[in-house]
């Protein structure tokens, strides 16, 4: 029996989760849920998997939950706040950590998890953009085992030699290929880029996902930060990572060896088959995903990455090649003017000049440890937050 923590068991990759662990009840028991302030979603999972804990981030919140876990006669106990999410991460009883919840918020509980030696299964991508040489070095002295639940950066590890030691040429690696759907507005006229609402940001052609990474996936921010994902991942450089368009989201990415083999993973675009593998690793179990059907996709198109349309990518690709604080500070700015563009205060096309002006204006230093991290997080946000001032009177 494997004990799993869900970290943002509320959201698109928490629920996901769920879905695959209730098909499987001889093989996964819940030890905790966490979300930030969805009390009714979060009841509800606690009646079904009757975890020992559950937290709400908002103490509020969690007290409504406590009262209606008590009335149900659940015996789930009800905690809350930022350090809850780090406790209910490290109980010696806990296997495996499900790091899904989004942003920067997912930083300190998925460190919690590297430090203890957990089995981690990351969505949180922001952790290691962040703070990818910290959590990887808490990793490496743990021990813990990390599996990638970006569906990219899964197909990645899948095609890759089991076990691989992080050298992409002593193992015959030539490049890895990273795919993207090229998100809502690939064919979009330019001329029409700017008046774009959050609605039909959020409406991604092949995948449902939480309304953050639709918009990062609109302007190509996720396959940025999906970039310096792979990098931290894989050991590889920037030149080492090619972006490929390909709009139908079968392929979920490629290796490229010296030989000219490519190594693939395709699959029907459901987040429950990179979840599937991660809680199963090394064994394989139904995911409740349907069989890929080759005749009705039919064909496949792959086409470069336009980087004028989406200077997103160019700028996360820069931010790798500067490293240091360069990556959080890119993370950073860009969730504060994700969130403005949402609350309808910034236009979608002035996001990436958010990003632009805060790279500008913050000096680049190397990060040795957590507190470098969230110093250079804290000082981005407050730059970016400036600049939305600035871009929306
Ligand atoms: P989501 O918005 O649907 O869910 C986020 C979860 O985090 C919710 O449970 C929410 O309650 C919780 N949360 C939000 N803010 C919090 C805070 N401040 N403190 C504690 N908990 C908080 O997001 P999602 O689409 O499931 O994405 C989660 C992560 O997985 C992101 O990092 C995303 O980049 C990554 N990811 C998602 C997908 C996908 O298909 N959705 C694919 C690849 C990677
Ligand atoms: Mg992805």
């Amino acid at each position: 029996m494997q004990n799993i923590t869900i970290l943002g068991s509320t959201g698109s990759i928490g629920t996901s989760t769920l879905d695959v662990v209730a098909r499987h009840p001889e093989k996964f028991k819940i030890v905790a849920l966490t979300a930030n302030s969805q009390t009714d979603l979060l009841f509800r999972q606690c009646q079904q998997f009757k975890p020992d804990y559950a937290v709400m981030l908002d103490a509020t919140a969690a007290a409504a939950l406590r009262q209606r876990v008590r009335d149900a006669g659940l015996a789930t106990e009800i905690l809350s706040g930022a350090a809850a999410l780090e406790q209910v991460v490290v109980f010696p009883h806990v296997d495996t950590v499900m790091a899904a919840i989004v942003g920067a918020a997912g930083l300190r509980p998925t460190l919690a998890a590297a430090h203890a030696g957990k089995k981690i299964l990351l969505a949180n991508k922001e952790t290691l953009v962040m703070a990818g040489n910290v959590f990887m070095d808490a990793l490496h002295a743990s021990g813990a085992v990390l599996l990638p639940i970006d569906s990219e950066h899964n197909a990645i590890f899948q095609a890759l030699p089991r076990g691989y030691n992080g050298d992409l040429a002593g193992n015959g690696v030539r490049r890895i290929l990273l795919t993207a759907s090229g998100g809502p507005f690939r064919n979009t006229p330019l001329s029409e880029l700017h008046n774009v609402t959050p609605e039909q940001a959020c409406a991604h052609p092949n995948w449902v996902m939480g309304r953050k990474i639709s918009v990062d996936s609109a302007s190509m921010m996720n396959k940025g930060l999906e970039v310096i994902e792979a990098h931290w991942l894989f050991n590889a450089s920037a030149d080492d990572i090619q972006v490929v368009i390909h709009p139908q989201s079968v392929i979920h990415s490629l290796v490229e060896y010296v030989d000219g083999s490519v190594l693939a993973q395709l699959g029907n675009p459901d987040m429950r088959t990179p979840i599937a593998y991660g809680l199963a690793y090394p064994e394989r179990i139904d995911a409740g995903v349907a069989p890929l059907d080759l005749f009705k996709v039919a064909t496949m198109n792959f086409v470069a990455p336009d980087f004028e349309r989406f200077p997103c990518l160019s700028l996360a690709y820069q931010a790798l090649r500067v490293a240091g604080t360069a990556p959080a500070v890119l993370n950073a700015a860009n969730e504060v003017a994700v969130a403005a563009f949402l609350d309808n205060q910034i236009a979608f096309l002035h996001i990436p000049r958010v990003i632009a002006a805060v790279l500008d204006a913050l000096p680049v230093s190397k990060i040795t440890c957590l507190d470098d991290v969230l110093v250079a997080d804290a000082e981005a946000r407050r730059t970016a937050q400036q600049q939305i001032q600035k871009s929306s009177r």
